[in-house]
C-alpha cells in the first residue's frame, strides 16, 4: 500500500516528456484495491494532440527514409529491454489493469516476441517485380509507409494490443501518435520509456494522455492523421471510423466478441472444462477472445454443467498480484456495474444462475471491483447475455440437439471474433471449421488464444476486415507503390 504522494506523470511528444497544455489529472486506481494510487496521468487537450501530430509528421521525413536494418535494429533492441524488464512491467500491469501477475508477465513477454518478429520485418521482402511489356522497364510494386498514424488502443491488453499495433506501425516507416486507454495510462508510460532507451529518434512514437472523447476524438479528426488503428468498443469504434474515413483516412478496427465453444457428445468433459474455465474467467473475462457461451450437446450437458459448476467455484478470486489468485477484480467501478447490470437481465429473461452472480464486497474483497464467476444455464439464443458482450466473468450455457444446430446458435450474433469446438471427432472438427463465421477457429483449445505471428482478427461486427499481428500487418500499415523504370535510350 502507498500513502506516498502520487507521482505526476507526462506526455511524450517529440522525443521530450512534456507538460500537457492544461492542468487537469486523472488518478490511476489499483483495481484490487483502489486505496492504492499509481500515478496521477494528464488530460491532455486537442491543442497536446496537434503538438504529438506535428512531431509525428516532421519525424516522418526521416524515419520513412530510414533503412530497414537500422529499425530492425532499434526493434530488437526495444525486444531485449523490455524482456529485462519482464517482471517490473509485468507487475505494473497488474496493478493498473488487475489481471493476475502471471498473466500480466506472459502478456509483457508475448510484447517481447511481437516486437521480436516486427524487428524482423524491416528487412523481409516488402515488394514484388514483374516483368513489363517493354523489356526495357524495370517494373517493382513495393510497400511504402503511410505517415502518421494515430494508434487508440483500450485497457484489458495495455502492453500487447499497443505493441502489436506500434510494433509494425514504426517497422514499416510511419510514425505514431499513441493515445492509451485512461485507465491503463502507467503501463503506456512504461512502453514508451522502452522504445526511448531502444534509441527510437526523437517525433517517431508520441505518447498523448487522456480521454477518448477529447484526445481520441481530435486524433481522429486531424488532417494529418494519414490512419488510425483502433481496438475497443463497436460504438467506439463505428464512430472513430465515420469520423476518419469521412477525411480520406485510412481505418482500421477490432472489436467486440460473443465468442462460443461447442462441446460435442464425444468431447472429453474435463479438457472442456478447462477450456471454458479458462476463456470465460482467465483475466477477469476480460478478453475480447474471452469464452461468453457454451453450447452444448444434450447428451453431455448434464455432466458438463456440473462439472464446470464445481470448476467455477473453486476458482480463487483474489488481488492479481498474488501468486495463487486466478481470477482478479474487474478493471473498473464502471465495468463491474455493467457486469452486475447483465447478471440481472440475465436473471430478468429468464436464465438459470448457478453460481455466482453477486459482487464480493466482504473482507479483503472490500476495496477492489470483484465479481464472483458466474455461469447461467437455461440460456436461450435470443436473450440478451447470450447476443451482447459482457466482459466480465459471465458464462451462459445453451443447449442444442445437433452439431447443426449447435453451429447455427453459434453463428445467430453480430459478432465473430474467435470460436471453439471440443470433440475428438475430426469429421467434426473439419465441419465446424468450414461452418463457423469466425476470424479466429479453435479445436480442443479455448476461444483466447492468439499467436503473434499469425494474422489475428475478426469477422461480421467484430472487425474491419483487415487482420492485425503478423504479416497481415502489413496490408494496413503499409500502401502500395508501383514503379516503371524505363530505361533511357543508350548514349
Ligand atoms: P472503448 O471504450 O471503445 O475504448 C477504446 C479506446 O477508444 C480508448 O482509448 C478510449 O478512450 C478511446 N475512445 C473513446 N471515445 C473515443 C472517441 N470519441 N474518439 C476516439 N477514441 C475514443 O473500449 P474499452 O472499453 O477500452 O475496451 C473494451 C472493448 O474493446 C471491448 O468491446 C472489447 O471486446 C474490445 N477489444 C477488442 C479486441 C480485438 O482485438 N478485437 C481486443 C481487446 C478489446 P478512454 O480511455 O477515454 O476510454
Ligand atoms: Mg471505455
Amino acid at each position: 500500500m502507498t500513502t506516498t504522494v502520487a507521482q505526476q506523470y507526462k506526455n511524450y511528444i517529440g522525443g521530450e516528456w512534456v507538460e500537457p497544455s492544461g492542468n487537469e489529472v486523472r488518478p490511476d486506481e489499483n483495481p484490487a484495491d483502489t486505496r492504492e494510487i499509481l500515478g496521477l496521468f494528464p488530460r491532455s487537450t486537442a491543442e497536446d494532440v496537434n503538438r504529438a501530430v506535428e512531431a509525428a509528421a516532421e519525424a516522418f521525413k526521416t524515419w520513412r527514409r530510414t533503412s530497414g536494418p537500422q529499425r530492425s535494429a532499434i526493434l530488437h533492441k526495444a525486444a531485449n529491454i523490455l524482456e529485462q524488464r519482464a517482471q517490473e512491467i509485468g507487475e505494473a500491469l497488474t496493478r493498473e489493469e488487475g489481471k493476475t501477475i502471471g498473466e500480466g508477465v506472459g502478456e509483457v513477454l508475448r510484447g517481447v516476441a511481437i516486437l521480436r518478429f516486427f524487428a524482423g520485418e524491416p528487412v523481409r521482402p516488402i515488394g514484388e517485380v514483374f516483368s513489363a511489356t517493354n523489356p526495357e522497364t524495370f517494373l517493382w510494386a513495393e510497400r511504402v509507409p503511410l505517415g502518421v498514424v494515430g494508434v487508440i488502443t483500450p485497457w484489458n491488453f495495455p502492453v500487447a494490443i499497443p505493441l502489436w499495433k506500434l510494433a509494425p506501425c514504426i517497422a514499416y516507416g510511419n510514425t505514431a501518435v499513441f493515445k492509451p486507454a485512461e485507465l491503463t495510462p502507467l503501463t503506456a508510460h512504461l512502453i514508451t520509456e522502452v522504445f526511448i532507451e531502444a534509441g527510437l529518434p526523437a517525433g517517431v512514437l508520441n505518447l498523448v494522455h487522456g480521454s477518448g472523447s477529447v484526445v481520441g476524438e481530435a486524433i481522429a479528426r486531424h488532417p494529418k492523421v494519414n490512419a488510425i488503428t483502433f481496438t475497443g468498443s463497436g460504438t467506439v469504434g463505428r464512430h472513430v471510423y465515420q469520423v476518419a474515413s469521412e477525411r480520406g483516412a485510412k481505418v482500421q478496427l477490432e472489436l467486440g466478441g460473443k465468442n462460443p465453444v461447442i462441446i460435442a457428445d464425444d468431447a472429453d468433459l474435463d479438457l472442456a472444462v478447462e477450456i471454458v474455465t479458462s476463456g470465460a474467467f482467465r483475466s477477469t473475462g476480460q478478453k475480447c477472445t474471452a469464452t461468453s457461451r457454451v453450447i452444448v450437446l444434450e447428451p453431455v450437458l448434464k455432466d458438463f454443467t456440473a462439472k464446470l459448476v464445481e470448476r467455477a467455484q473453486s476458482l480463487r478470486v483474489g488481488p492479481g498480484i498474488r501468486p495463487d489468485t486466478y481470477m482478479g477484480p474487474l478493471v473498473s467501478e464502471d465495468q463491474r456495474e455493467k457486469v452486475l447490470q447483465y447478471i440481472e437481465i440475465g436473471k430478468q429473461e429468464g436464465a438459470k444462475l448457478l453460481t455466482g452472480g453477486t459482487a464480493l464486497s466482504e473482507g479483503e474483497y472490500a476495496y477492489g471491483y470483484y465479481v464472483a464467476p458466474t455461469v447461467f444455464a437455461d440460456v436461450e439464443p435470443q436473450m440478451r447475455i447470450a447476443q451482447e458482450e459482457i466482459f466480465g466473468p459471465v458464462v451462459g450455457i445453451l443447449r442444442a440437439r445437433t452439431l447443426d444446430e449447435a453451429i447455427a446458435i453459434a453463428n445467430s450474433v453480430r459478432y465473430g471474433l474467435s470460436a471453439s469446438i471440443v470433440t475428438r471427432d475430426i469429421r467434426k472438427a473439419f465441419y465446424f471449421a468450414r461452418e463457423i463465421e469466425a476470424g479466429v477457429v479453435h479445436v480442443n483449445s479455448e476461444t483466447a488464444g492468439a499467436e503473434p505471428h499469425v494474422p489475428f482478427g475478426g469477422m461480421k461486427e467484430s472487425s474491419s476486415f483487415s487482420r492485425e499481428q503478423g504479416r497481415a500487418a502489413m496490408e494496413f500499415f503499409t500502401q502500395v507503390k508501383t514503379v516503371y523504370l524505363d530505361m533511357p535510350p543508350a548514349q
